[in-house]
């Protein structure tokens, strides 16, 4: 990630060209001289008590404490901004380490971080206020926000640049009694709450008056969805059940079970084949039952309702705790925004390559909370197509074309890297492949409606989102070097160049821990490495990538401690 920025940024220093992004933030720096509204001491203020908090300075409001806003958070570095930040968490989460939580292979202290810690370090004035957001009013540019604290005191907060980070919640699909049966595993509350109900199951079970069956369905521990989480979170159980609760509670271990629901063909099916199946063989052998090709419908307080898709048959199956992990949804607050901006229809809010939100103005979204809507692109390459064809035929010959290729490639990343899965150079070959020695607008078109057609959505993870943040912030500290009109994804009429680059994600890799010390791991390249090592892998990337030393130390010393000790087991 690092890396990527690096290269970007010495570009953008040799005469590189200046980005889309800033545009509305071009004017902060030709702004000035007014009166100063800041109200609330900050934290880690540079401004407060001196003579400058008279200057009227660009309030940035960040909604949002999770990956992408802290990310936003820690490499921005413009003092000049006024910066607030409205979250119902006052922490950060290292959310890859929840699974780890719920059955306290590590501690929920270990993963999180007081969010004025993370920013007090800088020489920012950051200002955090405790609270939920419910409205974004775009046209007095103000956020309405409710005290989380008992009181529910409202206020609202305006601003100059919005930047909604407000991550996703879990997606029932509307299915019949999940909210209020099934756990989710979210937040770091949701861990704790997992973590306390899976002892809570064993001392139920322990009673003497519980009968057989009974114990059987307590000790039954259901989990829906076959993603990464789901089966994180399998793996974990299956290794608190049978490394540690075991010795605790032997009467029981014959009722101990796992069942992992999956209404496609497979787990982890966006991992390689390779992984795919062998972590189906390993919990197999482990005994957890994989039941893939299972639509949950309902789920009542005892048992779930599946339907088989072979068969088309419903059965019940008795629980005693079901955790629900199959993918997110919008939240309520990021709705309604999208209805008052006309992307009411949508089911997650667009935004431009540049992280602009689609149809407002100075509103930047990022993370789980919005997709980058690529057919927007398309309109855009017939412009750049029509900027070739100089002489108005609408057709461009292979000269013109290499003219405007690196353009394409700019704005739209996924040329490349369909080309690479074509085994082809460039896209000229592609749209020779008939030929012809010239291109049509309708031949263009279809070869990148190929391209879309093969192109996914960026996915809702933590890499993602800290990207984003960290490329926005950088397009902040940069709005000094902008002009009167740095916006605009592209100047077709002088240049025909882009300003700045669209954000570019960069795959770093991504991990599925399968239990029992084994991991498996997909790093760029198609590179799979499963087993033992890439457990090792997995400790020294996650010790890594936690967001300071404290957290790295507690995690390290969690990890130790289990290894030595086991798990604890005290319902708290
Ligand atoms: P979040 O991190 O969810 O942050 C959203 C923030 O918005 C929070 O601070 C929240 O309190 C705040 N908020 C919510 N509502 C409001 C409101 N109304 N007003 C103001 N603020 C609000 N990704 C990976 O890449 N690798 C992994 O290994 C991985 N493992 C995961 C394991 C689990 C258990 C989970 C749940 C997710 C995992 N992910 C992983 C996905 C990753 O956590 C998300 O993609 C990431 O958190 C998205 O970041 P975000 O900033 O968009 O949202």
């Amino acid at each position: 990630m690092r890396g990527s920025y690096y290269s970007f940024y010495q570009r953008a220093s040799n005469g590189f060209r200046e980005h889309p992004k800033l545009s509305g933030l071009g004017y902060v720096c030709s702004g000035g001289g007014l009166v100063a509204y800041t109200n609330v001491r900050p934290v880690g203020s540079v401004y407060a008590d001196s003579a400058q908090s008279n200057i009227k300075r660009k309030k940035v409001v960040v909604l949002g404490t999770g990956w992408a806003g802290t990310s936003f958070l820690k490499n921005l570095k413009d003092p000049s901004l006024d910066v607030q930040v409205v979250s119902p968490s006052n922490y950060f989460a290292f959310t890859p380490l929840l699974p780890s939580v719920t059955v306290g292979t590590v501690e929920a202290r270990s993963v999180v971080e007081p969010i004025r810690n993370i920013v007090k370090k800088k020489n920012l004035d950051v200002c955090f206020k405790e609270a939920e957001c419910f409205k974004i009013d775009t046209v007095n540019q103000t956020v309405h926000c409710k005290s989380s604290q008992h009181t529910n005191e409202e206020f609202t907060v305006d601003y100059d640049f919005l930047v909604v980070a407000m991550g996703a919640r879990a997606n029932t699909f509307y299915t019949p009694g999940v909210v209020e049966n099934a756990h989710f595993l979210k937040e770091v509350e949701d861990a704790l709450k997992i973590r306390r109900s899976i002892i809570d199951c064993f001392e139920r079970a322990n009673l003497p008056s519980v009968s057989e069956e009974e114990k059987k369905r307590i000790l039954h521990f259901v989990v829906v969805g076959g993603g990464p989480t789901g089966v994180e979170f399998a793996a974990e159980l299956h290794d608190f059940l049978y490394d540690d609760l075991i010795k605790l509670y032997p009467d029981l271990k014959d009722y101990m079970m796992i069942t992992l629901l999956e209404a496609g063909d497979h787990i982890l099916n966006m991992f390689d084949k390779r992984i795919t199946a062998f972590a189906e063989e390993k919990f197999q052998g482990d005994g957890i039952d994989v039941k893939t090709g299972s639509m949950v419908v309902k789920v009542s307080d005892k048992s779930i309702s599946l339907k088989e898709r072979a068969t088309g048959e419903t059965k019940d199956l008795p629980y005693g705790m079901v955790v629900w992990s199959t993918g997110i949804g919008t939240r309520p607050v990021v709705m309604d925004f999208m209805k008052q901006i006309g992307q009411g229809n949508r089911r997650v809010m667009a935004t431009d390559e540049w992280l602009r939100v689609e149809g407002v103005p100075n509103v930047y979204a990022l993370g789980d909370c919005a997709t980058i809507n690529q057919c927007r692109v398309m309109v855009y390459i017939a412009a750049i197509f029509s900027k070739a064809d100089k002489n108005k035929t609408g057709m461009l010959n292979v000269a013109d074309f290499n003219e405007v290729i690196n353009d394409i490639i700019e704005r739209y990343p996924q040329v490349e890297l369909y080309l690479k899965s074509k085994k082809l150079k460039n896209l000229v070959e592609l749209l020779q492949s008939d030929k012809d020695s010239r291109l049509n607008i309708e031949k263009f078109k279809s070869a990148l409606s190929e391209v879309d057609s093969q192109m996914k959505s960026l996915p809702p993870t933590a890499q993602v989102a800290a990207q984003q943040g960290e490329y926005l912030a950088k397009c902040f500290n940069r709005m000094k070097e902008c002009d009167e009109n740095p916006e605009g994804p592209i100047r077709f009429r002088d240049s025909g160049r882009h300003r700045f680059k669209p954000f570019r994600y960069k795959h770093m890799g991504q991990f599925a821990p399968l239990g029992g010390e084994q991991t498996t791991a997909q790093l760029p390249g198609d590179w799979v490495s499963i087993g033992y090592s890439s457990q090792w892998l997995w400790y020294s990337v996650y010790a890594s990538k936690l967001v300071s030393w404290r957290t790295r130390f507690l995690v390290i010393g969690d990890w130790g401690r289990r290894f030595v000790f086991g798990r604890d087991s005290s319902k708290i």
